[in-house]
């Protein structure tokens, strides 16, 4: 018997849920705990009937620590699954730790307030320091390791497609592929086609966040930072066709300069439609994307929070969204003594994911590794206490429930490399 606490339950948690439901000899009880307490009570419904999973469903303010805190001591889970946003992964770390909970979350942390001074001192000093400028970073959660070393919990960090599957491709790679990995080009392609001018594939507000950052990789042991959107390549994917790239800075980088240190090159790639840079663009050159507040008729009002509730809901395109994605690693190194290259991604269907959980594939591609991530922890096959990423963990049960629940890897041993 395991009983799994879910924060959030928007469009990523919806698909986590779903999947938890169908392994229900493992995910025998479930609370689905959020802000807004309706969207629980509606999921609940929805399957009700459908699952042998037992489910609750409670109100929480992932903010507030204590909130946390008593809803942990009430429920007693064995596992808490953060797929809310990443401002709030630190609280959530903090009220595991002092519940003696495990934990695990989709997205590193950043702040919701970027201009938080006490932030902003920790923030300007790494920039300088490290050499990137994207809002989040691991430290922030790294700093947790000792402690839950201590306790001995254990804390995965990430663990949706990208980052989470992309790092257990990599971990995959130097387990059964190279002796020495020379490069990884990360390449995210969302083939899908939504019927919008502009719209997210997940939350509004972290997805522009990251694509309008400045884009950086990972090159002979340091950053190298380039201006957002400057790097462009053009890839043909399989099952998917030929698509504009561009190079973004990506979380996973930072954890796979660390725990790869051989790597000498490491980049992410992502494709985006020219409509969505160009709404993009226009949107952040009228301070849209803008965190900061503004007046408006006596209000306080945070643009790019204003801009997300004009947008379509991401977990509303599962219905519209046709075409496929393709997500996936290429590496270069060696094996033996000789130079080889090998690529290892997955392709899925938005409208396959739509029959089957009622999402689109961003949100199945997210919701699917977090439920099996989960499962490792709840099986004790990821069981190493302290703070890791997925990279850090045996890629082999993973991959293996990857294929079985959704997400099969497909593999190529002469793939075409990007410039
Ligand atoms: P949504 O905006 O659809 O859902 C977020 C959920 O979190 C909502 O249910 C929201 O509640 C809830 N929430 C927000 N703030 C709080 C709070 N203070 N307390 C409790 N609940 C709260 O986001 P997505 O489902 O699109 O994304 C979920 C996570 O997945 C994000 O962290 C995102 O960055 C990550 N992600 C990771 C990917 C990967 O590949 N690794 C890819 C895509 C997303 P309410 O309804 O009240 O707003």
């Amino acid at each position: 018997m395991n009983k799994v606490l879910v924060i959030g339950c928007g469009g990523v948690a919806s698909v986590a849920i779903k999947k938890c439901c169908q392994v229900n000899e493992v995910f025998t009880d479930l609370c689905i705990a959020s802000r807004t307490k309706a969207n629980c009570d509606r999921l609940a419904a929805e399957l009700k009937g459908k699952t042998a999973t037992q489910i609750t469903t409670a109100q929480v303010d992932a903010d507030d620590v204590q909130q946390v805190i008593d809803l942990i001591n009430l429920y007693k889970p064995d596992l808490v699954m953060n797929i809310a946003l990443p401002y709030q992964d630190l609280t959530i770390m903090d009220a595991c730790l002092s519940c003696g909970v495990n934990y695990m979350d989709t997205a590193n942390y950043e702040p919701e307030d970027t201009d938080d001074p006490l932030w902003r001192v920790v923030f300007e000093k790494r920039c300088k320091e490290k050499g990137f400028s994207a809002y989040f970073d691991y430290s922030w959660q790294w700093a947790y390791r000792e402690k839950f070393e201590k306790a001995g919990l254990v804390a995965l960090l990430g663990c949706g497609f990208d980052p989470g599957v992309t790092q257990a491709y990599c971990a995959h790679a130097k387990k059964h592929e190279f002796d020495t990995i020379d490069t990884i080009d990360i390449l995210d392609c969302n083939g899908g086609d939504h019927g919008y001018a502009f719209a997210t594939n997940f939350n509004p507000e972290v997805n522009l966040r990251e694509v309008s950052a400045p884009g950086s990789y990972w090159k002979d042991g340091h950053w190298v930072e380039i201006s957002a959107m400057s790097i462009k390549q053009e890839y043909e994917f399989d099952a998917v066709g030929q698509k504009d790239i561009y190079l973004l800075h990506h979380e996973e980088i930072e954890s796979l300069a660390k725990n790869i240190p051989e790597v000498k090159r490491i980049r992410f790639f992502m494709t985006f439609g020219q409509s969505y840079l160009t709404h993009m663009k226009c949107l952040e050159n009228v301070g849209m994307l803008s965190t900061t507040p503004v007046e408006f008729n006596g209000q306080q009002i945070v643009p790019i929070k204003f801009l997300k509730a004009l947008l379509p809901d991401p977990a509303s395109l599962g219905p519209r969204t046709h075409g496929k994605t393709n997500i996936g690693c290429i590496f270069t190194g060696k094996k033996d003594g000789k130079e080889k290259s090998y690529y290892i991604y997955n392709v899925c269907d938005h409208q396959e994911c739509y029959k089957e959980v009622g999402s689109q594939a961003i949100s199945y591609t997210t919701g699917v590794p977090a439920m099996c991530g989960a499962l490792m922890l709840l099986t004790g096959k990821w069981n190493q206490a302290g703070v890791h990423t997925v990279e850090e963990f045996d890629p082999d049960p993973f991959l293996t429930a990857l294929d079985q629940y959704g997400l099969p890897r497909s593999e190529s041993h002469s793939p075409v490399p990007v410039d």
